[in-house]
């Protein structure tokens, strides 16, 4: 028995992968632990979409040199986007590392780590094709009792001018959707009553296969899944938003009221220069048509300041349509240029003060919409799944609203699975905090006899 300790960079894909790594170790006896020093193999898996990223993968591992010289025997590996895209290269900064696998490996993982630990390295395996669309059915390790990231497609077709993901994801290949439903039955079976979808463009589902719904299709058959409590999914491109999604999100009763919809920028210009394909204006229909068919419907974005071209009108433009629109949740992010991505060479670089300026003007802004939005759920009264003890405040369960929104609950008459009726009472900062509703608790009574 061998102890694991596998760090997580980047989006929900990556954690899925990771869920991965750990359910195909776990065959092979190893046991994740939490700490680095208590592992005999350390694993990052890595995301490449900002340098940021990558810089964090490089100190952090070099800061691990030292426990390596301390314990030659400790097994260093590397894996996900970051690796695919940087190769050999990583061995050049980082020579203690063991294992440098790319997103295409995946399933070569304990083949691969085999050859490592029995002191065959540095073992590299980045140069393979994308990796086969398959069941992850059988890898039953999930992060969370509650919820279930469930991968619907791999890879991405789009080419927005700033974006490495298809470099190192490969082209959109969509999973059957029999394979979908498969791993949501075991899913549940298992316990899970969340369902998050997960694509780099869940809107364009299925186009790549012969006679498979579509993605409001796919949404209906795992809403029919007997036990399936709540469905979730992201990312939603939208130029592929249909009117049927809207429907789905109206009419479909576990599919969550919630929307992840990148907008990236509010100026139309600037959307064209990033090959995103639609205007200011077709996202502003669309989030109106959202909110007419679905009140209450949460809202969190994405966006890039800085991008190059970006002038003070261009930014002026992103600044309005975010105090017009008011997302409960924005993720804003610095243009960082990716090699290889047709913005790397696009002439009007700006300059990094400005960037962090404007990166700052739209953070202020932000965070003081985010916190009004939260403080209009106080006083409502909520359905909230909970899913875990605090780690913040452990005297405290929490949980999410269906649009989205954190809640902390005390502890008595709820446990973690329950879909329970909270009163929402106060916000401290961006988390609500409530309390079950009479009724919630007379019924969690009787269950507890
Ligand atoms: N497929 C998803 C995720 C892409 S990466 C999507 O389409 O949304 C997640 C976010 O990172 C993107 O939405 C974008 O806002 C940001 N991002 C991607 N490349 C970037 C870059 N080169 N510089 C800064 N932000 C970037
Ligand atoms: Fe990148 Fe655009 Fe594909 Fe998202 S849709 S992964 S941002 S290319």
């Amino acid at each position: 028995m061998s102890n694991l300790c596998i760090r997580t960079f980047g989006c929900q894909m990556n954690k899925r992968d990771s869920e991965i790594i750990h359910s195909m170790l776990a065959e092979k006896g190893y046991v994740l632990v939490d700490r680095e020093e208590d592992a005999d193999v350390i694993l990052f898996n890595t995301c490449c979409v900002r340098e940021h990223a990558e810089r964090r993968v490089y100190s952090r591992m070099e800061q691990l040199a030292t426990l390596k010289m301390r314990r030659p025997d400790v097994v260093l590996a590397i894996g996900g986007c970051m690796a695919q895209k940087e190769g050999r290269k990583i061995l050049e900064r980082l020579p203690h590392v063991d294992l440098v696998f790319g997103t295409g490996a995946l399933y070569d993982l304990p083949a691969l780590l085999e050859r490592a630990v029995a002191g065959h390295g540095p073992v590299i395996s980045v140069d393979g094709d994308v990796r086969p669309i398959r069941s992850q059915a059988e890898f039953g390790a999930r992060e969370t009792s509650v919820r279930a990231w469930v991968s619907i497609a791999e890879g991405c077709d789009n080419q927005c001018a700033y974006c490495v993901v298809p470099l190192v994801r490969g082209p959109e290949r969509s999973k059957p959707a029999k394979l979908i439903l498969d791993e949501v039955n075991r899913a549940v079976e298992q316990g899970h009553t969340e369902i998050f979808l997960l694509g780099q463009n869940v809107n364009s589902y299925g186009h790549d296969l012969v006679g498979a719904p579509d993605f409001p299709g796919l949404l209906q058959l795992v809403n029919d899944v007997s036990g399936v409590k709540r469905i979730r999914f992201t990312t939603s491109h939208p130029k592929d938003m249909s009117p049927r999604l809207v429907e789905a999100l109206r009419d479909l009763p576990h599919v969550c009221e919630h929307l992840h919809l990148p907008l990236q920028s509010g100026s139309t210009r600037v959307l064209d220069l990033m090959n995103r394909r639609y205007t200011r204006d077709d996202y502003l229909r669309k989030i109106e048509s959202l909110r007419s068919a679905v009140p209450g419907i949460g809202l969190t974005t994405d966006i890039i300041v800085g991008f190059p071209g970006e002038t003070e009108e261009d930014f002026e433009q992103t600044r309005s349509a975010l105090a017009e629109i008011r997302f409960d949740t924005a993720y804003i992010f610095k243009f960082s240029p990716r090699v290889d991505t047709r913005a790397e060479t696009l002439p009007g670089h700006v300059p990094e003060n400005e960037i962090v300026h404007r990166h700052r003007v739209l953070l202020e802004m932000q965070k003081e919409i985010s916190r009004e939005k939260v403080l209009e759920s106080v006083g409502t009264r909520q359905e909230v799944l909970v899913e875990a003890q605090s780690a913040k405040e452990p005297e405290y369960l929490t949980g999410r609203t269906r649009n989205y929104k954190v809640v902390r609950v005390e502890s008595d008459g709820v446990r973690v699975g329950d879909e329970a009726e909270v009163d929402i009472t106060e916000a401290r900062g961006w988390t609500l905090y409530g309390t079950l509703t009479a009724q919630a608790a007379l019924r969690s009574d009787a269950v507890n006899g």
